[in-house]
């Protein structure tokens, strides 16, 4: 960085934020920049994005998304933000954000990952988390749809033995395990996660989320 700068020690022009001591340093002689304004901004901004970057680290995602928010008021076009962001909507690409529950927080990721596209900064990590959450949706969707299946087989069952036997106990034993699978299916959420599958067979731009 510089912009006008020259270090008071040195006579260099250029600088840097070390992590380390938490200040902006002179590129070539390690001096310390002592607060100018804008100095002092861009040092609150560093300062800012490194603590953010520790409470993601540690899974504060909402603390680490809270303190990034306001910085993109004069940091509009700024990748690390983003991705900041999209890893602490995601709880690290760890959250694949299905359900009805999730919803908003699945809007709040469409747009991140949009302005990263927007940007050029879809990373590999998105990618990758991209194609693991349609591997997910994919086999909950599986498992849930045979669950359904199994439960039709045993209402047909259950109406084949009704009306063959004239018995009620098996009947209703079948068909209590019918809706026992039933349940379960719903327990995956399956019409949510059919919904987005659909939703994303017919996505183009990348978005997983959109
Ligand atoms: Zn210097």
């Amino acid at each position: 960085m510089s912009g006008g700068w020259r270090c008071s020690a040195c006579g260099c022009t250029t600088y840097h934020y070390s992590s380390e001591r938490r200040r902006l340093v002179c590129d070539s002689c390690g001096h310390e920049i002592i607060s100018a304004e804008d100095e002092h901004r861009q040092l609150h901004y560093l300062q800012t994005v490194d603590k953010a970057k520790d409470n993601l680290r540690v899974g504060n995602w909402d603390t680490a998304k809270n303190l990034i928010y306001p910085l993109l008021n004069d940091h509009t076009c700024v990748n690390a933000l983003y991705l900041i962001l999209l890893a602490s909507v995601t709880k690290g690409y760890s959250d694949y954000l299905l359900g009805d529950a999730n919803r908003a927080r699945r809007e709040e990721a469409a747009s991140l990952w949009d302005k990263l596209s927007r940007l050029n900064g879809v990373n590999s990590a998105m990618i990758e988390y991209s194609s693991r959450r349609a591997a997910v949706i994919a086999s909950t969707w599986n498992k849930a749809k045979n669950r359904i299946l199994l439960a039709v087989f045993l209402v047909i069952l259950g109406i084949v033995i009704a009306s063959a036997f004239y018995v009620a106990l098996p009947t209703i034993i079948v068909l209590g395990f019918a809706i026992l699978l039933v349940k379960k299916a719903i327990d995956l959420e399956a019409g949510a996660v059919f919904t987005e599958m659909r939703r994303m067979k017919n996505n183009t731009n990348g978005n997983p989320f959109e």
